[in-house]
């Protein structure tokens, strides 16, 4: 796929599947982001946990995410990234931005959240907006005609 076909993708997916590693242990999660063409980032939010721990230790991350017709037609984004915490006061605007970006998909993780704040109300799980800043990205589709 062209980088033009994967941006494309990337503005039609919501979901995808985020790959952060710590002292050689990968760890993968499914996630909801939405990709910024100009500014060739994803934006995603998450409650403070494993993911943003290790992402904090070590920025560099990659992220897949797919469109899945049938078994041969197919087509797969794979990119390698870094983090960046969204923090205020300094990114308060880009944070905003980010919040309206990712309106549509906060419902994936809106109800779980709540229940865990229910859950752990001593913990602190305010939801943490980040960005991955794009540095490589490649595509690869199977289409059966
Ligand atoms: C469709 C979908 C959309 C989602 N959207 C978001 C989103 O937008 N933002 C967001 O933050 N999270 C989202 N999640 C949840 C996400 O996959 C993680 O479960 C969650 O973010 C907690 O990750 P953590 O590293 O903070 O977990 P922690 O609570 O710190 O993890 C503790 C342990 O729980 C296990 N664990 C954590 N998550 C999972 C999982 N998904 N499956 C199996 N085991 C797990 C791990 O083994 C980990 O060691 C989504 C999940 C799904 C399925």
């Amino acid at each position: 796929m062209s980088q033009a076909e994967c941006c494309e993708l990337l503005k039609r997916a919501q979901l995808g599947r985020l790959a952060v590693s710590r002292q050689d242990q990968p760890y993968v999660v499914p996630i909801a982001f939405s990709f910024d063409p100009e500014r060739n980032c994803l934006y995603l939010f998450s409650t403070l946990g494993k993911k943003i721990e290790w992402m904090r230790e070590n920025p560099k991350v990659s992220f897949q995410a797919d469109e899945i017709a049938y078994r041969s037609n197919w087509s797969s984004v794979v990119l390698n990234g870094t983090y960046l915490e969204l923090r205020d006061p300094q990114h308060a605007t880009e944070k905003q931005h980010a919040r309206q970006c990712l309106s549509q998909h906060r419902q994936w993780w809106l109800l779980p959240m709540e229940e865990r704040r229910g859950e752990v109300p001593d913990l602190d799980i305010d939801p943490i907006f980040f960005r991955v800043d794009i540095a490589s990205m490649t595509g690869l589709r199977a289409v059966n005609d």
